[in-house]
């Protein structure tokens, strides 16, 4: 069913259900459909954008683009905020990550919280030796070293 916005030739609203909009053109076309306030047969569908956007929304179940863009656009900005969180608070040891990070493990410097490139090879065996190691991609302009 489909519930319609009309208006007649004198500009009266009114409301109607047709069980489609075919079924609503061939009334319309036979003259069998009138104004309820003045009887008048010339009848015309009103355009009405809220009415449009429940039958739309009701007939698409799939998700508007604009609500995947908003949340897409809400998870870089969380992701934005993480990584900056992430800079902010480690070292950028750049190409010695790896070095770095062994010799934190095996007590022959300081702990501190490192951030830096390594291979992905690399990675694997510092997780083998028991060296926690979480790959981040960082947004790039973040990860420029400081000058
Ligand atoms: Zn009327």
């Amino acid at each position: 069913m489909k519930v319609l916005d009309l208006q007649c030739e004198h500009g009266h609203p009114f409301e109607a259900w047709f069980a489609s909009e075919q079924a609503f053109q061939e009334q319309s076309q036979n003259g069998m459909l009138q104004c309820p306030m003045c009887g008048s047969p010339s009848v015309v569908k009103k355009l009405s954008a809220p009415r449009l956007n429940l039958s739309g929304a009701r007939q698409d179940s799939a998700p508007e683009p604009s609500d995947s863009n908003a949340q897409a656009a809400s998870l870089a900005s969380a992701w934005l905020a993480l990584s900056q969180r992430l800079v902010a608070n480690t070292q950028d040891v750049g190409e010695r990550f790896a070095e770095e990070a062994r010799k934190m493990h095996y007590g022959e410097i300081e702990e501190r919280a490192i951030r830096g490139k390594t291979t992905l090879n690399e990675a694997q065996a510092l997780q083998d030796e028991g060296i926690a190691v979480l790959p981040i991609a960082l947004p790039e302009h973040l990860n420029k070293p400081l000058h």
